[in-house]
C-alpha cells in the first residue's frame, strides 16, 4: 500500500537536500507517493503567495508533509511561514531528537534525548506585542493555558511510553514566573501522576541548561514551554554536532510536518555541498509517525554506518563530499 505525502522542496539549499532525501527514501522502498507543493519564495514568484491555498489543501488532505527550509522575505509585513503553518494546522508539539552520531565535532558520544516543545502558545504570541509611541517601553504578553500545557505534557509521556524511554523532565521557571510557568508546572505534575511507570523530574530552566552541558546523559525526554523549548532544543543540537544533524517534527491532531531545524543556508545554496542528514532524520521521524518504525530504524542505522565509515561526508562534518554523494553512500547501506 502506498502512502501519499506532501513534499515542499523549499528555498536555498531546500531543493538539494530534498532531492537527496527522496533518493534515499526511494531506495528504502517505503511505498511513499509524493505530492509536490510550493511554498516560500518559490511560491511567491510562481503564484504571488508565500503559502498558496493548494499547498495548505494538499497538507490537509495527506495529513503528512516533508518540508525543506523556507525563507520569509524580510519586511513587507510577511509573518514567518513556519509560524503560520504551525498555527494554521495547530501543530502543538515540536519534537526534536538529539542523538550522538560518530565522527562529529561534538563533545559527547552518548546523547540520546528528545525535546518536546509546546509550539502554539507561551511567549511567542503575535498579539500583545507593543512598543510605546515614544519607543521607550515595549510590552509582550505570554499566555499559557491548562489545555495547551496538558496536551503537550501528555504528548511527552505518551512518547516516552511508546518509545521505551524512562524519564520525563519538565523544564520551567515557576519559582520566578509564578503565573504562566507555575500553571505549566502544576499541570505537568498532575499529568505525571497518571504515568507511574515513567520517572518524572522537574528542573528550573537555568539549571537545565547547565546540566545539559555538564551531564547530558541524565536526560531522556524534556518537555517545556515555547520559548524555553526553542532555546533548549538548539542547545541540544549543538551537543550532538550542530544543525546539519538536527531534525524536527511539528505534530498536531490532524496534520504533521517534518523538517530540518536549520534554515535555507543561502551562503552554500546551489553548490551541492549541504548536509542532507537533518532532513533525512526528519524523514525517519515521519516514517515512525506513519507506522513504519522498521524503515525508520533502517534509515537511521544507514546514516550512522555512513558516518562511522566517514564515507562521502559533507564539509560541515569535515569531509569533501557532495549532498547527493552523501545520500548515495547512505542509500547503499540500507
Ligand atoms: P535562514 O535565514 O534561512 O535561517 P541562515 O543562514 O540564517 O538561513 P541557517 O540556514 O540555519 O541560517 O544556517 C546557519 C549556518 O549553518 C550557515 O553557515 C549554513 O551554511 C550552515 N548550515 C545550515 N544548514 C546546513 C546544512 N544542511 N549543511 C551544511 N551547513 C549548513
Amino acid at each position: 500500500m502506498t502512502q501519499k505525502i506532501t513534499v515542499i522542496r523549499g528555498d536555498g539549499i531546500g531543493p538539494e537536500i530534498m532531492d537527496a532525501t527522496l533518493h534515499v527514501l526511494d531506495q528504502l522502498g517505503a511505498g511513499l507517493e509524493y505530492e509536490f507543493a510550493d511554498a516560500g519564495v518559490v511560491a511567491l514568484e510562481k503564484h504571488g503567495d508565500l503559502m498558496p491555498k493548494e499547498t495548505l489543501d494538499s497538507i490537509a488532505r495527506n495529513k503528512v508533509a516533508l518540508k525543506s527550509p523556507l525563507s520569509t522575505p524580510i519586511g513587507g509585513g510577511f509573518t514567518s511561514i513556519n509560524v503560520s503553518l504551525r498555527r494554521h494546522f495547530d501543530l502543538y508539539a515540536n519534537v526534536r531528537p538529539a542523538i550522538s552520531f560518530p565522527n562529529t565535532r561534538s563533545r559527547y558520544e552518548n546523547i540520546d534525548l528528545v525535546t518536546v516543545r509546546e509550539n502554539t502558545e507561551g511567549a511567542y504570541l503575535a498579539e500583545g506585542q507593543e512598543v510605546s509611541a515614544d519607543g521607550q517601553t515595549a510590552i509582550s504578553c505570554t499566555r499559557i493555558t491548562r489545555k495547551g500545557s496538558e496536551r503537550i505534557v501528555r504528548y511527552a509521556f505518551e512518547l516516552a511510553r511508546s518509545t521505551g524511554r524512562k524519564k520525563v523532565t519538565a523544564v520551567h521557571k515557576a519559582n520566578i514566573i509564578k503565573s504562566t510557568s507555575g500553571l505549566f508546572l502544576n499541570v505537568a505534575r498532575e499529568v505525571a501522576a497518571q504515568y507511574p511507570d515513567i520517572e518524572f523530574q522537574e528542573m528550573i530552566v537555568d539549571n537545565a541548561c547547565m546540566q545539559l552541558v555538564m551531564r547530558p546523559e541524565q536526560f531522556d525526554v524534556i518537555v517545556t514551554t515555547n520559548l524555553f523549548g526553542d532555546i533548549i532544543s538548539d542547545l541540544c543540537a549543538g551537543l550532538v554536532g550542530g544543525l546539519g544533524l538536527a531534525p524536527g517534527a511539528n505534530i498536531g491532531e490532524h496534520a504533521a510536518i517534518f523538517e530540518a531545524v536549520h534554515g535555507t543556508a543561502p551562503d552554500i545554496a546551489g553548490k551541492g555541498v549541504a548536509n542532507p542528514c537533518a532532513l533525512l532524520l526528519a524523514a525517519a521521524q515521519m516514517l515512525d509517525h506513519i507506522g513504519q518504525p522498521q524503515n525508520a530504524e533502517r534509515l537511521r542505522k544507514a546514516i550512522v554506518a555512513t558516518m562511522a565509515a566517514k564515507d562521502s561526508l559533507t564539509g560541515d562534518l569535515g569531509g569533501t563530499g557532495t549532498t547527493m554523494g552523501f545520500a548515495k553512500a547512505i542509500a547503499s547501506r540500507l
